[in-house]
């Protein structure tokens, strides 16, 4: 039995987590399920997979989750620190981390140091800290499996391949729901407008952060630290059928691409089997029914998002911090109608030059950049 900790367990990633748990009863075992505050979501989970440990991060909610599941023998816990602290225990195997944005960092760092396998759905986690991340993963010789489709595609292509003989990552992007949209049009567009789209169901944050091309970014980023490669070698393509997941171009001119429907389950079943291949009920991919795969240059003018996000790779130091605090402002604000769709990437940009530079940041300058770069967003934003 594999025993998993679901951290984000009423999320996205998570309850699809839980989906290829359900395929496979006989080989995982939920040992933990943790959520930020979807309380009743999270009681129905444990209900069904009775796991040792559950927590909620949002302490107010305790006393429902406790009062919920006090006839069983599952321990109840709450806050972020808990979280943080569940993840080290001995039992565990492999830690999905599937929680939202930065919350994700320090039950990372935690598990690393338990030296758990590391199914890595939260790219923030590496967008903010990634040098600190892959330098732990390496001293404590932990696996961070990608969780993310493109990520997880890339990683399948380089199964058998020598990083030496890699010229290029081919990072596909679907272009979003504003993709042929002129900047006119952007100008007003709505959250319920960004939150539609085209091929992909998601959660709320990284459906606005795909409609404005900031995921992208954030994953350009995730590959750079994942792949240990240089930002230049990672070309982004729209690619608006979201057939192929991405690809590898090898020094012979040989390009490698994983294809498939685009059903999150897949790399998420990959991440937890890896080497392995396991059977799966997803949906196959009919190449019959697809009429044609395209690809085009990104537009930067329009998506200044990916722009911003090759900046902060390219100032470094505690840049791509600013980047995804600053983001994550804007991103809830866009989503309560507090901030205009264009106005998010201005915002982010005014932030990445007034916050304190730090060139080579430890954990702690990391927390209070993120703190700082928050405060700043949101006084610029006048919230
Ligand atoms: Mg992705």
């Amino acid at each position: 039995m594999k025993q998993i900790a679901i951290l984000g367990s009423t999320g996205s990633i998570g309850s699809q987590t839980l989906d290829v748990v359900r395929q496979h009863p006989e080989t995982f075992a939920v040992y933990a399920l943790t959520a930020h505050r979807s309380v009743e979501m999270l009681i129905q989970q444990a209900l069904e997979f009775n796991p040792a440990v559950v927590c909620i991060a949002d302490e107010t909610c305790y006393p429902r989750l406790r009062d919920a599941l006090s006839d069983l023998p599952i321990q109840v816990m709450a806050g972020e620190k808990a979280i943080a602290q569940l993840v080290t225990h001995p039992a565990i195997d492999v830690v999905v981390a599937a929680m939202v944005g930065y919350a994700g960092l320090r039950p990372t760092i935690e598990a690393i140091k338990a030296k758990k396998t590391i199914a890595l759905a939260n790219k923030e986690t590496l967008v903010v800290a990634g040098e600190i991340i892959c330098r732990l993963a390496q001293r404590y010789k932990v696996d961070i499996l990608p969780v993310d489709s493109e990520h997880s595609a890339i990683f399948q292509s380089l199964v058998g391949e020598d990083m030496a003989s890699v010229e290029k990552l081919l990072l596909t992007a679907s272009g979003g729901p504003f993709r042929t949209f002129t900047l006119d049009q952007m100008q007003n567009v709505t959250a319920a407008q960004a939150l539609q789209h085209p091929n992909w169901e998601m959660g709320a944050k990284i459906t606005i952060d795909s409609a404005s091309m900031m995921n992208k970014g954030f994953e350009v980023i995730e590959a750079r630290w994942l792949f240990d490669i240089p930002v230049e070698k990672i070309q982004v393509l729209v690619h608006p059928q979201s057939v192929v997941h991405s690809a590898v171009q090898f020094v012979d001119g040989s390009v490698k691409a994983q294809l498939g429907t685009p059903d999150m389950r897949m790399p998420i079943q990959y991440a937890l089997t890896y080497p392995e291949r396991w059977t799966s009920n997803v949906p196959r991919l009919d190449l019959f029914a697809t009429q044609s795969l395209t690809f085009e240059e990104p537009d930067l003018k329009r998506f200044p998002n990916l722009a911003l996000a090759y900046e902060a790779m390219n100032r470094a130091g505690n840049v791509p911090c600013i980047l995804n605090a600053a983001n994550e402002v804007v991103n809830l604000a866009f989503r309560e109608g507090k901030c205009g769709f264009l106005q998010m990437s201005d915002i982010i940009a005014e932030t990445m030059l007034k916050t304190t530079f730090i060139a080579e940041p430890t954990y702690e300058d990391y927390v209070l950049t993120d703190q700082e770069a928050r405060r700043i967003a949101s006084e610029t934003l006048k919230l």
